[in-house]
């Protein structure tokens, strides 16, 4: 690849070039497929008439988490730029190979490529995208709602991801409304972690289920980032969209594991409280023979669960949440991370 055409793909989205009140659709080189033909990556600017912050929104970094696409779209389609403050910058789908290969891992190396940010122009080819997507849009940001869902063969409730230590992280989370939110000052290598190093209050929605579009995740979606895009002052002459439930803060959670193969059979639900040495789980053979049961070792509220009933050793069977807000940091967080969005009139 040419220097000055990989240098191309770590130019910035230059919001400021674009016309106020407006909306933009750009399809930018992001990475190149092997007949050296661009691959172009999804973004839509919707520069609002008067100034304000930056939210980022997007979706489908992991190809097969489509939830995030269609609430991008509703929002899109809600906002109006002529009385919008700030700006949207928002890219439906991240990672395209991935996508176009209906499957969740970059294809070229098979990475997930939520374990590769912020990238580096030398690594590996998941490496290599992903240092391109935070040059183009990462760095454009203020804010970034990152959205997924479970992966392949699980269920997810709607939950947020979110550092609780961070004031601006903590109210986006809160505004979003989710069913839970879980603290996590984030992975190494996430695109929320690479967020938070560039000092961008970021959140992580996790909406439902992969490989299709959920209306309700949707209609919660647009209304949750709706009433963030108030807090932000981005949205002022419409009331946000009322608050309809209280999330369940936890400060931790765990998978639970099966340790046989077998049928396994679930007794469980999504946002369901558990007891600890509650019987969630049998495991039975093919002649319907019960092999094992599963007690939770804990009590705690069930953010995400198997879909397959087919287990083996070590598969994941339910993501428990431990309820309650987690104690307080040692250091406190500066710069933007510690603004509130919630109590406070936005700015500009
Ligand atoms: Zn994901």
């Amino acid at each position: 690849m040419s220097a000055k055409r990989k240098q191309g793909f770590y130019q910035p989205i230059a919001l400021e070039d674009f016309p106020r009140g407006g909306r933009h659709q750009l399809e930018l080189p992001i990475y190149e497929n092997s007949l050296g033909h661009p691959t172009y990556c999804p973004f839509v600017v919707v520069r609002g008439a008067h100034p304000g912050p930056v939210l980022g929104i997007c979706a489908a970094t992991h190809g097969d988490e489509l939830n995030g696409i269609n609430i991008i779209h509703r929002v899109l389609a809600s906002v109006r730029p002529d009385q919008l403050h700030g700006t949207l910058l928002c890219c439906p789908v991240v990672n395209v190979p991935a996508f176009e290969a209906g499957q969740r891992r970059f294809p070229v190396d098979e990475k997930d490529l939520n374990t590769c940010f912020p990238g580096k122009s030398t690594g590996t080819p998941s490496d290599q995208y992903a240092r391109a997507f935070v040059e183009r849009f990462l760095k454009s940001v203020e804010y970034l709602i990152d959205i997924h869902t479970a992966s392949e063969g699980r269920l997810n409730s709607m939950y947020v991801r979110a550092d609780w230590h961070s004031p601006a992280a903590r109210d986006m989370a809160l505004l979003l409304q989710p069913e839970i939110i879980l603290h996590g000052k984030s992975g190494d290598r996430t695109l929320r972690s690479a967020a938070r190093a560039l000092d961008v209050p970021a959140v992580t929605l996790e909406a439902g289920n992969p490989s299709v579009f959920q209306r309700q995740m949707a209609e919660d979606g647009e209304r949750g980032i709706q009433r963030v895009m108030a807090a932000l002052g981005m949205i002022r002459d419409q009331e946000p969209p009322a608050h309809t439930r209280t999330p369940v803060i936890c400060h931790d959670s765990q998978w639970l594991r099966t340790t046989q193969g077998g049928i396994l059979d679930l007794n469980l639900e999504l946002c369901q409280k558990i007891e600890k040495g509650q019987e969630v789980a049998t495991l039975r053979n093919a002649f319907g023979d019960t092999t094992g049961t599963y007690k939770s070792p804990a009590e705690g509220i069930v953010i995400g669960m198997a879909h397959t009933p087919l287990a083996f050793p070590g598969t994941r069977y339910c993501h428990l949440g431990r309820i309650g807000e987690p104690t307080a940091p040692k250091q406190p967080v500066s710069g933007r991370l510690n603004h509130r969005l919630i109590g406070q009139e936005g700015e500009g």
